[in-house]
């Protein structure tokens, strides 16, 4: 990224999502590229909304006599919503791609424990055939990473938890964290880990397990409000809809 502290005129990421809370009195940013999450209450938030809502906009960094505007100004910088107006973006992208292509010390597995789902979503690609990883599948996965870190030096290893609905077989999520986490910790293999999830079954006991296990990282799928996301997303079985996945 260009260095932003020598930079005086800026313009709103590509790679931002900008939009109101359902109550209407916030706005909450995301950026795809840098992962970065900032909610920002009314009337701040509208000004955020202001400032960010036009992609082409060029704007400077408010002088030192308008103290308020420019912190902000500069937190939106540092969280990556607003870069430098001569940075290219999809440049950084790709350069971001070919890296992670690249590498070699480290090590980076999407498993589906399950392809079995507790919902049944309108657009779901899945036939729901794999109920639950094998025996000889698992032990397969174990000694990949084994077979990485003798061959290759991993440094690293990320897992991402996928489905199906992959907290329907927790167990196997259990069972090869725990893997992950013994080893990693006996070979100094830098470890993380995170889920893709409907959230029905992510209730206080499972995230507080989740969380001993290493997964840090959390997507939550949701179609957008209630009414939106209900209309496309039912229950297993025929059972209504979804009511909204609220891991509460
Ligand atoms: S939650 Fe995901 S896996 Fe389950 S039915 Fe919906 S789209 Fe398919």
């Amino acid at each position: 990224m260009a260095d932003t502290t020598v930079t005086s005129t800026f313009r709103p990421s590509r790679f931002n999502v900008v939009t109101r809370t359902d109550d209407g009195d916030a706005v909450v940013l995301y950026n795809s590229m840098r992962g970065s999450v900032f909610r920002v209450q009314d009337p701040v938030g509208r000004r955020v909304h202001d400032l960010l809502h036009n992609r082409r906009s060029v704007l400077s960094r408010p002088g030192s006599e308008a103290a308020d505007e420019s912190r902000l100004f500069d937190t939106l910088v540092t969280k990556g919503f607003l870069v430098a107006e001569d940075h290219d973006e999809l440049a950084e992208a790709d350069a971001l791609r070919d890296r992670r292509k690249t590498r070699t010390d480290r090590l980076e597995l999407i498993i589906m424990p399950t392809e079995a789902c507790n919902f049944r979503c309108t657009y779901c690609y899945e036939d729901f055939a794999l109920g639950r990883m094998l025996t000889e599948v698992r032990e397969g996965v174990r000694s990949l990473v084994r077979r990485y870190r003798r061959e290759q030096g991993i440094e690293s290893l990320t897992v991402a938890w996928f489905g199906g609905e992959p907290l329907v077989a927790f167990d196997v999520i259990e069972e090869l964290s725990t893997f992950f986490l013994e080893f990693c910790a006996e070979e100094g293999i830098e470890y993380s880990a995170g889920i893709t999830t409907n959230g029905l079954l992510l209730t206080p006991e499972v995230a507080r397990r989740c969380v001993e296990l290493g997964i840090s990282n959390y997507q939550v799928t949701l179609d957008g409000p209630a009414h939106t996301h209900d209309s496309s997303r039912f229950l297993m079985g025929g059972e209504g809809p979804s009511t909204r996945s609220s891991p509460t």
